[in-house]
């Protein structure tokens, strides 16, 4: 790793070049490796050296140059890329404990990241002990001594409330637990998880890292010797690696991640301050605002409100509808960090498997809107967003 700063790493951090000394990172599809003899397979085999690989589902040189950038950028050792985000997210805990073994997570998570924690880990014997992300009193009570891991998203998803990565793990390390933060909302760029005290940390780079809505894909950050000697043969006897043609379009995206990242943090500020304004709204939850309750610890810990907005419409559900179906440049879906802004009603979709208390207790009301802000002009934005909310 190299004293770089953040955009020239992201342009030329883990570039690794063939024999023809090509300019674009090469996409490497293939799957296995030649050997040039019987014995070199053996020593390879024995231990595979910097630029040795033998399986794609182990590595591959497109792989590895996109697990070099992201580590750098997020300030680790080494980081280990995978199919998806859920595939980082599973890997990050499943490859740690065992049977008999407890974690404490945050309750406000992404539906799949639930039922990991809910479903996968109790039915193999993990306890799981779920606490409000935001009380660090709760926090406190349950990282109890034995306590393996510790598990968050730094930024909740659709409702924005940080959880403090400093004081928790503090909390978690008194015990000696591992620290794992699901930062996908915070973005690479505007994170310093590793700096506050985060051992791991997992990305849907899906989002924005992608940043144009084309593939799957995520990440896991973290020490050498943990992602090595703990992950690494759990992920590649497994079978969530990443794919070599991601981690090539991966590459060429993240040349633009911190400009991307910027802009539409910036927008998104704009858009808040716009929505703040509106009597047809009834709540704007940025952690870029001063209305936000934890905008101190926002600007501390990322130095940035981020790149969603979160909303009520006032009139609930049937006025969100009407909302969202007279945008026009908004798109209705589900992702986010794409370059084109989404509109998400969060209570019909991503979130609508919880039952009604679970809702309620979220703040995921029905008329509440999750916008992920893309890269189109913010004025433009404002005006379909007025133009919509006059229709609501
Ligand atoms: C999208 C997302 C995931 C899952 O990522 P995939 O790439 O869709 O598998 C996990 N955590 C958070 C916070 C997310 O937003």
């Amino acid at each position: 790793m190299t004293d770089w700063k953040t955009r020239t790493k992201l342009v030329h951090e883990g570039t690794r070049r063939s024999q023809y000394g090509e300019m674009a990172e090469a996409i490497f599809l293939t799957q296995g490796f030649a050997y040039e003899s019987a014995e070199s397979a053996e020593a390879r085999f024995v231990k595979a050296g910097e630029d040795e690989f033998i399986y794609a589902r182990y590595g591959n040189p497109t792989t590895r140059m996109f697990e070099e950038r992201i580590a750098a950028l997020e300030g680790t050792e080494d980081a280990f890329a995978t199919a998806s985000g859920m595939a980082a997210v599973n890997g990050a805990l499943v490859s740690m404990l065992r049977a008999g073994d407890h974690v404490v997570s945050s309750r406000a998570l992404f539906g799949s990241c639930l039922y990991i924690l809910e479903e996968v880990l109790t039915r193999y014997g993990v306890k799981v002990t779920f606490v409000d992300g935001a009380d660090l009193d709760q926090w406190k009570k349950a990282v109890v001594p034995g306590v393996k891991a510790v598990f968050f998203e730094s930024m909740s998803n659709p409702t924005l409330e940080l959880v403090d990565i400093r004081a928790v793990s503090e909390i978690a390390h008194a015990v000696g637990a591992v620290v794992i933060v699901d930062n996908v909302f915070a973005t690479p760029i505007f994170s310093r998880a590793v700096e506050q005290g985060a051992d791991v940390v997992v990305y849907s780079t899906t989002k924005h890292v992608d940043g144009q809505g084309r593939a799957l894909g995520g990440v896991v950050c973290g020490s050498k010797e943990w992602i090595r000697k703990v992950l690494e043969p759990y992920m590649k006897h497994t079978g969530g690696s990443m794919s070599p043609f991601t981690a090539w379009m991966h590459l060429n995206g993240m040349a633009t991640l911190d400009l991307r990242c910027r802009a539409m943090a910036d927008s998104a500020l704009r858009v808040a301050q716009a929505l703040e304004g509106e009597a047809a709204v009834s709540r704007v939850i940025y952690p870029g605002l001063a209305s936000h309750p934890q905008h101190a610890l926002a600007m501390a810990q990322m130095g940035s409100g981020g790149t969603l907005v979160t909303f009520e419409v006032a009139g609930g559900k049937e006025a969100a509808f009407r909302f969202m179906n007279a945008l026009e440049i908004a798109k209705i879906s589900n992702n986010l960090g794409d370059a084109k802004t989404i509109a998400t009603h969060p209570a019909t979709t991503t979130h609508q498997r919880l039952p009604q208390e679970q809702k309620d207790k979220l703040g995921i009301t029905p008329g509440l809107i999750r916008l992920s802000v893309g890269l189109e002009d913010a004025e433009d934005l404002i005006a379909d967003l007025r133009q919509a909310l006059a229709q609501a």
